[in-house]
């Protein structure tokens, strides 16, 4: 094998330069003294869709389309989830020779999975265990004869919902070990590969979970957790170091290894309403007596009633369809909420990210703001946002607003919201919800934790520098690094850079790099759509890690 990525979800120096020291990950101590490793920077926004994606195409999002988990369906009001259909840039490994054999474990943004020179198991977001998400298809049941199971691993969400953090730690464990015998097994009996990639989500998923435990604020109010739980993220690295070493064990000495974060994590200290502050303003307007929810008598066909109580099984068959009229509560989509003509500005109703999106006439259905303030405006927005003031600590909360234009270049920049925010070390998180006034707010149990901007990079083999420290690595550089110790030509479109100063000298010099000319052209494909069920499964899980609501 020529080179294995490993990604672990989220994964921070923060966490794993300190237990290194301490001497507890001898894995990534190796690469650090045998290797070259640094920080590396995530997308604006640091969240896994727009981050993984950028990886695989070493593009910026305005070159493949994807800014958060959430898109806007054009002329409305609202959104859908993201998908791989939604990636209108080519990932790396389409660019490898014909014969080059890939491997590809949980990769964020591969579902549905293509058929590729290999096999596949796609990741982020799988559906449902009953979709076909393995290329080719019987891989899955092959995977359950061979290990038991195969469990995806939005199920993991739902234990760590439940709010018992012994089962969700459990189920954590048992989900990332799969991941591990799957990588293991397939790199044994489908190789020889040239190229494979297995990504954990596990690091991600302690982290948003268990962040406060290293959290002083937190802890020094509740320090019996603190005795139980404070070491849950260090032990999770540990395994997954154990995990690293055992991959690398099994590839050989001759293989190159990186291991990549898409974006780092770290506590969460308050939640900014974004909208409630677009109202103060006066950008967003509310329809007169807008309520949350209304009790309203409508007509509910009982076996929906009977579920709900989990009485389902006493319900007659012939009974199931039938409908009576029933007290319920009706929450209103927050959309209809808004009084639009008189709203200029508002930040996405239903997802968590830091943007905001002007009413711009001719673009969204009932647009107010014309063209020629279209820029003032946002400049207006922009300049009271970075003035924001925490009263607690008196200091601003909003490091950075962007335009857009300012970040992103390339062909689907129309497509992102009109301005990206990213809070002080991305301590705040957003909330969106409209109605009630507070704006700051601080959590009594900040868990979901947030991300950081700084993901993580190492890398180890034959062609690399020992013992370099690595300096302005950016998540697109990924892709064209990957591309060219692989012997392949790096496509002249790739925003990302050539990591050159961790490769050896004189293997540069042997191998001088060559670009094609060719564009990355990829025919836009229909997006897949999920079924109703499905995309509330999914909401569920992103609302459990912060990012919903
Ligand atoms: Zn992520």
């Amino acid at each position: 094998m020529k080179l294995l990525i490993i990604g672990l979800d989220g994964a921070t120096l923060d966490i794993i330069e300190p237990l290194v020291k301490a001497g507890k990950l001898p894995t990534f101590a190796s690469f650090m003294k045998e290797g070259a490793w640094g920080k590396l920077k995530s997308t604006v926004l640091p969240v896994s869709p727009p981050a993984w994606t950028s990886f695989m195409t070493g593009k910026n999002p305005g070159k493949h389309g994807v800014f958060g988990f959430f898109t806007n369906l054009p002329r409305q009001y609202k959104t859908r989830l993201v998908t791989a259909s939604d990636v209108k840039a080519k990932p790396f490994w389409e660019f490898f020779k014909p014969d080059q054999r890939i491997g590809l474990v949980e990769v964020p943004m591969t579902y549905p999975p293509k058929p590729i020179n290999g096999v596949m198991i796609s990741g982020m977001i799988v559906p449902s265990h009953l979709k076909i998400f393995t290329y080719p298809s019987s891989l899955h049941t092959e995977l359950i004869r061979e290990l038991g199971d195969y469990p995806i691993d939005r199920w993991l969400q739902e234990y760590i919902q439940k709010a018992d953090p012994i089962e969700g730690l459990k189920a954590l464990y048992y989900y990332t070990s799969f991941r591990q015998k799957a990588a293991l097994y397939l790199i044994e009996k489908k190789g020889p590969f040239d190229f494979f990639m297995v990504v954990f989500r596990g690091t991600d998923f302690v982290q948003h979970y268990a962040f406060k435990f290293l959290d002083k604020d937190y802890t020094s109010k509740h320090p019996e957790e603190e005795d139980k739980f404070g070491e849950v993220i260090y032990q999770f690295y540990e395994r997954m170091d154990v995990y690293i070493a055992e991959l690398i064990q099994k590839v050989g000495k001759d293989c190159t290894v990186i291991i990549m974060s898409d974006h780092g994590g770290g506590p969460l200290k308050k939640y900014f309403y974004i909208n409630r502050w677009l109202i103060k303003e006066g950008y967003l307007k509310l329809k007169k007596e807008a309520k949350k929810r209304q009790i309203k008598v409508r007509k509910r066909p009982l076996e929906r009633v009977f579920k709900r109580l989990h009485l389902e099984h006493f319900l007659p068959a012939s009974l199931k369809r039938v409908k009576l009229p029933l007290p319920c509560v009706v929450e209103y989509p927050p959309e209809e909420l808004v009084d639009w003509e008189n709203t200029k500005a508002y930040a996405n109703l239903v997802w968590t990210d830091g943007v905001i999106r002007i009413n711009l006439k001719g673009r969204e259905p009932y647009g107010c703001v014309n063209e020629k303030e279209y820029e003032l405006f946002k400049d207006e927005i922009k300049e009271k946002l970075l003035s924001l003031v925490d009263p607690e600590t008196g200091k601003p909360f909003i490091e950075a607003v962007y335009k857009r234009e300012e970040i992103y270049h390339g062909p689907y920049v129309k497509d992102a919201p009109d301005l990206l925010i990213i809070t002080k070390d991305i301590e705040y998180a957003f909330k969106i919800d409209l109605i009630e006034d507070k704006f700051l707010e601080t959590p009594t149990n900040p868990s979901p934790a947030t991300h950081r901007m700084d993901g993580i990079f190492f890398i180890k083999g034959p062609t690399v520098c020992e013992g370099r420290e690595l300096n302005n690595l950016n998540i697109t550089d990924i892709a064209p690094t990957a591309l060219y110790l692989m012997g392949c030509e790096v496509p002249k479109d790739m925003d990302g850079r050539i990591i050159k100063e961790a490769i050896k000298e004189e293997y540069i010099k042997q191998h001088p790099i060559v670009f094609s000319k060719k564009e990355d052209q990829k025919e836009i494909t229909a997006a897949t759509t999920f079924s109703e069920e499905e995309i509330a499964e999914i909401e569920k899980e992103l609302k459990s890690l912060g990012y919903m609501g």
